[in-house]
């Protein structure tokens, strides 16, 4: 836990959001300021900065919140009509929030290339 971070903050409800899915070692909740009709944050527990900083000890973590990222969208309805899942790194990936997070945007077509 990290003190000055919002979601180690939020991973040990110390700030409430609306759960779509929790376990032991992540949780997915909704971006507070969503750019698609469906956008969900999926964080580890753990505060890891960014993907830079992924150890190879976080290589069970990383496949967990990969192995995840299905049944989350299944939750959110996601699986039929599909989904993009993006992880921001660092200025140019336009990450501003330095705890690793994977977004998942569905709701509508999405464009590529990204902007
Ligand atoms: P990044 O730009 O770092 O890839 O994504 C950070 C995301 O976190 C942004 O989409 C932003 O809207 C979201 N966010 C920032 N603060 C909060 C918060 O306190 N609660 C929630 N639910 N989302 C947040
Ligand atoms: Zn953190």
């Amino acid at each position: 836990m990290q003190q000055d971070c919002i979601f180690c903050k939020i991973a040990a409800n110390d700030i409430p959001v609306n759960v779509i899915y929790e376990d032991e070692y992540l949780i997915a909740f909704p971006d507070i300021n969503p750019v698609a009709p469906i956008h969900l944050l999926v964080i580890p527990k753990k505060h890891i900065a960014n993907i830079l900083e992924a150890t190879p000890e976080d290589t069970t973590l990383l496949g967990r919140l990969m192995a995840t990222i299905p049944k989350i969208a299944a939750i959110a309805g996601l699986t039929e009509d599909g989904f993009r899942t993006v992880i921001n790194t660092k200025d140019n990936g336009g990450q501003t929030v330095h705890h690793l997070h994977f977004h998942i945007l569905g709701g509508r077509f999405m464009t590529w290339p990204p902007g």
